[in-house]
């Protein structure tokens, strides 16, 4: 942890990341968001002959599709559910006592419709209910994401934005998906500069049967990520993340092949911030410094 926030103190230096008071969330400094900007762009040019369809979600869930997910048997202590003040004048005033007084004050709040965004297509799988059309549908997305897991690692944000590529089909489609985007990834890295190696990883599911989900997980190869070193050359950080969902979106939301069986669905996700991280990382804090090739790529 010594080194990460190491990084982190010079990133704050240098205002490419400006500090809230609360670990894991950050303002981003200029430079540090045309980074970011860059890399969402090669992702845009990489996937630019796919015909995906382009939705932008703010980034929110509605908390009854968030239910249906199975989020909360996976990731309880990751979510972000939003909470608001229903009361009225009698319960407002208690409210305003309590935080005067510097008493705990949010027990009265009452759950809202919306739940954080936690990955960024998570939004997309509800509006397929149905039959899906002949070859599938593709998807582009892109989000920012809540993840309850406040750290002093830079590259492990509160709220962070993942970009992604979605496929809904046939096992096959997604297989073939998910080995093109592999490709590209490498690809994409190696021209940034970065030093990256694929590996078969798991989710962080909570608790004892979280612990099966995760070997299974393994087992099947259902998720690899291109792991490139920020913080630390032994323990890589996970940049770019292959996911085979198999069925398991197809199921919990009704999306039907035109053959009436649940539809496969997979995700590529490139996460920005930590490539602009890894980019920082690597090339130095000073973006003017790094090879005239790469700045191109990033239009920085
Ligand atoms: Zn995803």
């Amino acid at each position: 942890m010594g080194d990460s926030g190491d990084f982190l103190q010079k990133l704050v230096e240098a205002r490419l990341l400006i500090p809230s008071g609360v670990d894991g969330v950050y303002g981003r400094g200029d430079r540090f968001e045309a980074v970011c900007e860059g890399a969402d762009a090669c992702v845009t040019r990489l996937g630019a002959g796919d015909g995906a369809e382009r939705i932008r979600f703010p980034p929110v869930v509605t908390r009854a599709n968030f239910e249906k997910s199975d989020y909360l048997k996976s990731f309880p202590d990751l979510a972000g559910v939003v909470y608001s003040f229903e009361g009225g004048d009698r319960e407002h005033h208690a409210l305003l006592r309590r935080l005067e007084q510097g008493e705990p004050w949010t027990a009265g709040l009452v759950p809202t419709d919306v739940v954080m965004t936690p990955a960024a297509c998570y939004p997309i799988y509800p509006t397929l209910a149905g039959t899906l059309p002949a070859g599938g549908r593709r998807f582009d997305v892109q989000s920012y994401c809540f993840r309850h897991e406040p750290s002093k690692d830079p590259a492990r944000m509160q709220l962070f934005r993942q970009r992604e590529h979605v496929r809904i089909g046939t096992p096959d489609d997604v297989r073939a998906f998910r080995d093109l985007w592999r490709e590209r990834g490498a690809e994409l890295v190696a021209g940034l500069g970065l030093e990256a190696r694929v590996e078969v990883a798991n989710d962080p599911f909570f608790g004892r049967a979280g612990r099966m989900l995760a070997a299974n997980q393994r087992e099947q190869a259902l998720k690899f990520e291109l792991l490139i070193p920020i913080c630390s050359r032994e323990e890589p950080t996970a940049c770019v993340s292959f996911n085979d969902h198999r069925d398991h979106f197809g199921l919990l939301f009704g999306i039907h092949l035109p053959d009436g069986s649940p539809a496969h669905t997979a995700c590529v996700g490139f996460g920005l911030e930590r490539i602009a991280l890894a980019l920082f990382h690597t090339h130095g804090l000073d973006v003017l410094g790094w090879p005239a090739p790469i700045r191109r790529m990033l239009a920085v």
